[in-house]
Parts: C-alpha cells; sequence; structure tokens
C-alpha cells in the first residue's frame, strides 16, 4: 500500500512537471492545445444513445443580474428533437459552452415577451445557423410572438447579410437565417415520434397571455412552468409529472432588498423590487404542492433574485420542506425510458 502510495505521488509530481515543462515551450503549447481541442471536439460528436427525456439549465436566473447565471431557459431533448423553452440574455453561452445540439433545434418555444425571456433570440438564432439546422429557426409562442420576430428580423437584417456575404450562400443559406414564427393556442402544439408537447396557461398577471409547457415523450414528463404564480391551473399541468422546473421567488430576499434600496434612498429601484413579489411562484406557495400533484421531482429556476452564496440559498429554500432541488446553469436532468429515475449532473 505504502508502495503504491509512493508510486501515485511520484507520478503526480512527474505528470504536474512535465505539464508545466510543455507549457513554457512553443511546440509544448501547440501539442497541449491541439489534445485539448480534439478531445472536445470528440466528446461533442459522440453518438447519441440515451434514451428518454433529457433537459439542461440553459438560464436559471431573472432579471436580477447575477455575473455566474444567464437570464431564463430550459433545454429539452426527446432523442433527435431539441427544444428550447425562452432565451434570456447569456443562455446562447450557456448551450454552447455545454454542448447543446444545436443542428437538431426544431423550436424555441416561448413562454411569454418579458425581456429576461426573449434577449438571446438574436444570438440561438446565429448559433443554430452556423450549427446547420436545416430549417428556418422556428419561435414558437402565444399572441404576440410575431411581432417579436419581425422585430428580431428587422435589427438583425444586416448582420444576416454580412454572414452570408462573408461565409458564402452554400455555407450560411440566407434563407435560413431569417427566424419565422408560429402563434399558438393552449392545448397539444406538437406531436410526433413518441414526443408531444402541451402548452397551458399560467396566471403571470398583468402579463397576458403567458404559457408554461409540458413534455412528454416515451413514459416521462417535463413541466416548465415560464413565470406564474401558483395556480390551480399549475397544479393541474403539472399533476404526475416527473420533474416541475418552477419560476420561484424568496419573498425575504426581495422584501429585505427593496428595504436596503429605500434605505439606500433608491426608492424607484425599491418600488420595482416590491412591485416584483407578485406574479411569481413565491416559494411559500410551493410547499405541499409536490404532494398535492404528485409531482416525484421540484426544481427551481428564474430565481428571483439569483442566490449568490449558502446563506441566500438557505433563505430561498427554507418555507419549502419538500426536497427540492435549486439548478444551476448547464445542470442536466436525465429521465431514462418508462422507469422513474431521475440523474442530475
Ligand atoms: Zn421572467
Ligand atoms: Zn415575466
Amino acid at each position: 500500500m505504502k508502495k503504491l502510495l509512493i508510486t501515485l505521488a511520484v507520478v503526480i509530481v512527474l505528470g504536474t512537471g512535465a505539464y508545466a515543462g510543455l507549457t513554457n515551450l512553443r511546440g509544448g503549447q501547440d501539442f497541449l492545445l491541439e489534445q485539448a481541442l480534439q478531445a472536445q471536439m470528440a466528446s461533442t460528436l459522440k453518438p447519441y444513445d440515451f434514451e428518454g427525456l433529457e433537459v439542461m439549465v440553459c438560464g436559471s436566473s431573472s432579471p436580477l443580474p447575477d455575473p455566474t447565471r444567464a437570464q431564463a431557459c430550459i433545454m429539452v431533448r426527446a432523442g433527435n428533437q431539441m427544444f428550447v423553452v425562452d432565451s434570456g440574455s447569456g443562455s446562447n453561452t450557456v448551450m454552447q459552452a455545454n454542448g447543446a445540439p444545436y443542428r437538431l433545434m426544431r423550436g424555441l418555444l416561448l413562454t411569454h415577451f418579458h425581456s429576461d425571456h426573449i434577449s438571446g433570440i438574436g444570438d440561438m438564432n446565429l448559433a443554430s445557423w452556423v450549427a446547420g439546422r436545416p430549417e428556418p429557426m422556428l419561435v414558437i409562442g402565444p399572441q404576440g410572438v410575431e411581432q417579436v420576430v419581425a422585430g428580431y428580423n428587422m435589427a438583425f437584417e444586416l448582420d444576416r447579410g454580412y454572414r452570408t456575404l462573408h461565409h458564402g450562400e452554400e455555407l450560411m443559406p440566407a434563407a435560413l437565417g431569417l427566424i419565422a414564427a408560429r402563434t399558438i393556442q393552449p392545448g397539444v402544439i406538437h406531436d410526433e415520434d413518441g414526443l408531444t408537447i402541451t402548452a397551458f396557461e399560467v396566471d403571470h398577471s398583468p402579463i397576458k397571455p403567458a404559457f408554461g409547457y409540458r413534455f412528454d415523450y416515451m413514459g416521462r414528463s417535463v413541466v416548465v412552468s415560464g413565470d406564474t404564480i401558483v395556480t390551480k391551473g399549475l397544479e393541474q399541468a403539472a399533476t404526475n409529472v416527473d420533474l416541475l422546473l418552477t419560476d420561484a421567488l424568496s419573498h425575504k430576499l426581495i422584501h429585505s432588498l427593496a428595504k436596503a434600496a429605500a434605505a439606500a434612498g433608491a426608492d424607484k429601484q425599491a418600488q420595482v423590487l416590491r412591485d416584483v413579489l407578485d406574479y411569481h411562484v413565491d416559494t411559500r406557495n410551493l410547499d405541499g404542492m409536490a404532494k398535492r400533484a404528485n409531482i416525484r421531482q421540484v426544481a427551481l429556476y428564474h430565481l428571483v433574485p439569483p442566490t449568490r452564496n449558502t446563506l441566500m440559498e438557505k433563505i430561498f429554500t427554507r418555507d419549502i420542506e419538500t426536497d427540492v432541488v435549486m439548478t444551476f446553469d448547464g445542470m442536466r436532468f436525465w429521465l431514462p425510458s418508462d422507469s422513474t429515475e431521475i440523474r442530475i449532473d
């Protein structure tokens, strides 16, 4: 045992020394760089053999800033179909950094049109265009989605032209740079190759309409709440679901932030913070919901405010007795087909 430990220590010391030595040499730098890049590319291109629903948090935050979190975004993959729910600021970076398969993107589902849900649309359109999706990016959402898409198409018209001019029509076909829109009503909005997506109304008053989405695939299910308060409709949509990703607000943290802003004389910020209190899922109302609706796992995203440390996290979840997951950007949930397992990494 002692011999083994000494050998291990020697290998580590020599390995570290060799690595440090290589980083000081031009040839060594090139070698390390190429090895690392090849390994990274190989890992993103390896065959996908997972059967079931894969969910990734591509944005766990809300309009309140946090340098470590993007704004609202959830990716759901079912085999060769990849959908994204909302595209807040920074979410494209999280998608790309975590190897999201943009070439398989079938649609961007918008829950409503607050800036923290739509400000990443231009970035996602470009990233998926470069990744080689075969159709224009389709943005799906309630009444109003066509206006948002028309605005993006107008704002990015020059950029689209530059990309095709620079890379050529064959590589970056102009027609695939234009975003398409589809207005939907509550109900089943997609049913293909075993994946069903159902839109349902939520209560984000005074913002109307606002939707949440439910995904059902191979005996597994996921609900993404969008922005809402706890309502009977949300509970109904999430009944018997494996995973509920819900918008979440800590009354105590927001109240304390508003108090601190008022004390510092920032009255406008204080009032805006107080206004936010009544249109998100208050964690005090979340307790018991999982049991009532028979939800296997509740996970919190769209954190209002985003938690920065353990103290804030403890306060955020202290009123919920059920086991909940506080998400972070890049967190993945794996729901294998026809089972009850939920793997989180
Ligand atoms: Zn929001
Ligand atoms: Zn909102």
